[in-house]
């Protein structure tokens, strides 16, 4: 499924950016190209402006002066002397020029030559561009013009072919063209290694979710089963045994609600559902009340807990009280239950320049280093508490999550003495 949208999202990526790409090198083509031939056309005319000049100030126009202007320019000229054809035509220029320029004439009698009003006494010109459909199939910058000489008048026409200038626009086309393919080319690159990037963090978050459920349904599986086949042999048991197996129905159904409090919880955590209220707090009477809290029970299973606070005052610390009392929880049931008979349990309060410090300790089975990191993900739990029936692998999760969420941190080393020991850093306030 990942595949599948890594690919779409790709050729969205690549199709909007090339799109906009594309419509940018066009806008700058069209104006280039718009560019180019008008300042083609203005340096044709400047140009014609100076030919014209010396043609007007020549009283003898000599064919060494025109083969030299037609060289220089790439140009072609056509003279009408009192409307008969330059002789330097009828040595140089072929018949099909000729026609050429006898319609280039036509076509200036058919639109131009109304526009202008000039007397026959003074010069003019007019420079335009001609599209030749006929004879060369070419484009042309076409100068006309009229130049009063004492005995009549002359008609030049001169032509410039736009054959070189398009061959440059359709040059920077293909260009363009090149580089529009190569930048798609490395946008799809891009695309393809951005977008599977952006991906990751979704894909994870799938896969966790996916095995969340699949050992959320592998808990639950077991209290079911039992619930049910209880369930089953309770309708053929006698009063007594009945009895037997309402308690072990009781107590499946206790660790299934326990498990799916603990799954609600960090459900809630992954929705930022629920938010820690905290208050200035004094953390040695949290600790303390906590210790009492559990004395009896370390006592009831033959653990030894005991408590050290630092002896000078403890300024507030901001927390949630519950909370941190629900981390403390985790903490001293998993201490209890990993630690053997006559075990020695220590929970201790000191403080850094920067962080209170909450130490849970044990002498305990500990945990191999190769765990460390691994018991606070979800569901995991150590080989040999696997059997443990009540340890679902949820509880240090959850105690992560609330000390995240305080912006703190829970981390887990060797207690010297052996077993481990749990260290919480919460930020201090004042
Ligand atoms: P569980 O409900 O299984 O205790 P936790 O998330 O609280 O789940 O703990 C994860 C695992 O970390 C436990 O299964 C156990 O293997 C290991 N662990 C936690 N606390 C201790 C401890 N004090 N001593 C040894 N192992 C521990």
């Amino acid at each position: 499924m990942f595949q599948k949208v890594h690919f779409k999202l790709t050729l969205l990526f690549t199709g909007i950016t090339s799109f906009i790409l594309i419509v940018m090198s066009f806008c700058y083509i069209y104006l280039s190209e718009n560019n180019l031939s008008s300042n083609q056309f203005l340096s044709f005319q400047r140009d014609m402006n100076t030919v014209l000049t010396n043609l007007e100030q020549q009283t003898i126009i000599t064919h060494e002066w025109l083969s030299k202007i037609e060289s220089n320019g790439n140009y072609s000229i056509f003279i009408l002397d009192n409307g008969t054809e330059f002789l330097y035509q009828n040595k140089e220029h072929n018949t099909l020029k000729s026609k050429l320029f006898h319609n280039v004439i036509e076509y200036y009698n058919a639109h131009h030559k109304e526009e202008e009003n000039i007397s026959a006494l003074t010069a003019y010109h007019k420079e335009y561009e001609y599209q030749d459909t006929s004879i060369t199939m070419q484009s042309y910058f076409v100068c006309s013009a009229v130049i009063p000489k004492q005995s009549g008048s002359l008609e030049v026409t001169i032509l410039y072919s736009l054959k070189n200038l398009e061959k440059q626009i359709i040059q920077q086309r293909i260009v363009f063209i090149f580089i529009n393919l190569v930048c798609i080319s490395i946008l799809f690159i891009f695309a393809y290694y951005f977008t599977k990037v952006l991906l990751k963090p979704i894909e994870k978050s799938q896969k966790k979710q996916a095995e969340f459920i699949a050992s959320a349904s592998h808990e639950l599986r077991t209290p079911l089963a039992v619930l049910l086949s209880s369930l089953n042999a309770c309708r053929k048991a006698n009063q007594e045994e009945q009895e037997n197996f309402f308690h072990i129905m009781e107590g499946e159904g206790k660790r299934m609600s326990n498990l799916i409090q603990d799954m609600l919880t960090l459900a809630n955590a992954d929705n930022r559902t629920w938010k820690i209220q905290c208050v200035d707090t004094e953390l040695d009477t949290l600790i303390l009340d906590t210790y009492e809290a559990f004395w009896p029970i370390a006592k009831e299973k033959n653990r030894r807990l005991s408590v050290s606070l630092p002896d000078y005052s403890v300024p507030n610390c901001y927390c949630d009280i519950e909370r941190i009392k629900q981390v403390l929880a985790i903490l001293l049931n998993n201490a209890i239950s990993y630690t053997h008979e006559k075990g020695e349990i220590n929970l201790q309060l000191s403080m850094s320049d920067k962080y209170f410090e909450i130490f849970v300790s044990d002498n305990g089975i500990g945990i191999p280093d190769s765990d460390k990191n691994k018991i606070f993900q979800r569901f995991y739990r150590a080989d040999s508490s696997r059997n443990k029936k009540n340890h679902f692998g949820l509880g240090l999760c959850i105690a992560a999550e609330i000390i995240h969420a305080h912006q703190g941190s829970i981390t887990v080393s060797d207690n010297p003495g052996g077993g481990s020991r749990f260290q919480i850093c919460l930020k201090r306030k004042y």
